[in-house]
């Protein structure tokens, strides 16, 4: 068989064994590529979402907070992802959005710290360099920002660096930064480092200790498919918790919050992370969503979403190859995280005229199509589907029409 025939596509297909757990979610018909911005609802989340509305909460009312244990959701949703990034019970608590956790886990960290440099990408994802313009604004001349090509940050990494804070896999282009050894050159010059996992968490294995990283934060409405608006997570080493303290401190985060005490002590382990009351409904559908990766394991979820990621590279060079496609996405493994960017001069245009095929990928500017690779419900013979759409739009110029080209509020 030829190596990219559709025969053999199914063929991988049949021998799968994450094809199961395509059952799990209701895609009908759609293609669906973007489970890096919006994953789709597991079946189980409707289910879960249903028991907590009509019964926890319509029957339980207020006493769903300790017949449930809605109180501890920060923490049971928080320590099911410790189990994914490879950190321990009590190091990660789930709640906020991406951009509040940032700004919470840098301020308490600069707070903590006499050191006065902080270190970015010039490239991180827009929310993460706002917020460092914030802080920047609310520190004064006390920290200096400094943003910086990927190439040149771990050589600046110094004794004034208080803390380097990187997303590690590229929203854009999908390159994924060496986590391990990016993070020893901060320790080495005893700085800290915070990871953004917004793009790695459910789609790379992680190994947050065993790459002894000091900080973190996550989202989890991408790869972990916990709704529009889910929670993010805050990971705190657990060897920093005593002195990184919580400056957005709260009564949730309290060590004994119902005693209503004027004076703040804060909770034991990641908890004192939590500012305010958990977002219930949210942090359940994330939970229901979480069961699935556990299920499948992260090595076996990378395992094909690298294979898929090396065949649908390999479908667009054979497939696409006279229509100016540009593949921004690095070839070697160890280097991508899990979606493929095409870059092209009328990218919008051509992903509008996919999604009304019911292929679904994004668009971001200026001039890039991503399409997310997500093994739990993805099969091989998708990427050969998506191959041929895209050739077939980009031979007829069916891309060109005044209505694929009108931009939408949300890319
Ligand atoms: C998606 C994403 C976020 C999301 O931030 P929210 O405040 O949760 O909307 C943050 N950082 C990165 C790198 C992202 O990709």
């Amino acid at each position: 068989m030829e190596p990219l025939s559709r025969a053999f596509l199914e063929s991988l297909d049949a021998a799968d064994p994450l094809a199961p757990l395509r059952g799990q979610f209701d895609l009908g018909d759609t293609l669906y590529f973007n489970g890096n911005s919006l994953g789709p609802p597991p079946r189980a989340t409707s289910e879960k979402l249903r028991d907590v509305v009509e019964n926890q909460w319509r029957v339980g009312l207020i006493r769903g907070w300790n017949v449930h244990d809605w109180f501890h959701l920060p923490e049971r949703v928080g320590d099911g992802i410790a189990r994914l990034i490879g950190a321990k019970p009590g190091e990660v608590v789930a709640g906020d959005s991406t951009s509040v956790s940032l700004f919470k886990l840098i301020a308490a960290a600069l707070h903590a710290s006499d050191r006065t440099q902080v270190i970015t990408d010039e490239a991180n994802f827009p929310t993460d360099l706002y917020v460092l313009s914030g802080l920047q604004a609310l520190f004064g001349k006390r920290i200096e920002v400094q943003s910086l090509p990927a190439d040149r940050i771990a050589g600046a990494i110094s004794g004034r660096t208080a803390l380097a804070t990187l997303t590690h896999v590229d929203y854009k282009t999908s390159r994924m930064h060496d986590m391990h050894a990016l993070t020893a050159a901060a320790r080495g010059k005893g700085a800290l480092m915070l990871w953004d996992l917004s793009h790695s968490v459910g789609a790379v294995p992680l190994a947050l200790n065993g790459c002894q990283v000091d900080l973190a934060v996550g989202c989890t409405y991408k790869f972990l498919n916990g709704g529009p608006g889910a929670p993010s997570f805050s990971f705190v080493a657990r060897r920093h918790q005593q002195t990184i303290l919580p400056l957005l401190r709260g009564w949730m985060g309290h060590a004994a919050p119902f005693m209503l005490s004027p004076d703040y002590e804060p909770a034991a382990g990641a908890r004192r992370y939590v500012p305010g009351t958990p977002e219930v409904l949210a942090l359940s559908a994330v939970e229901a969503s979480l069961a699935l990766f556990e299920q499948a394991g992260m090595d076996a979820i990378r395992e094909k979403s690298l294979r898929m990621g090396g065949v649908f590279m390999e479908l667009i060079e054979s497939e696409c190859a006279d229509f100016g496609l540009d593949i921004a996405t690095p070839r070697e493994p160890e280097q991508r995280g899990s979606h493929v960017a095409l870059r092209h001069p009328e990218a919008y245009a051509v992903m509008q005229a996919l999604i009304a095929r019911d292929i679904v990928g994004d668009f971001r500017a200026p001039d890039l199509m991503r399409f997310a690779l997500t093994p739990l419900y993805q099969r091989y013979v998708d990427l050969r589907d998506v191959a041929e759409a895209l050739r077939d739009i980009l031979a007829t110029g069916a891309w060109d029409t005044p209505e694929f080209r009108r931009k939408a509020t949300v890319t």
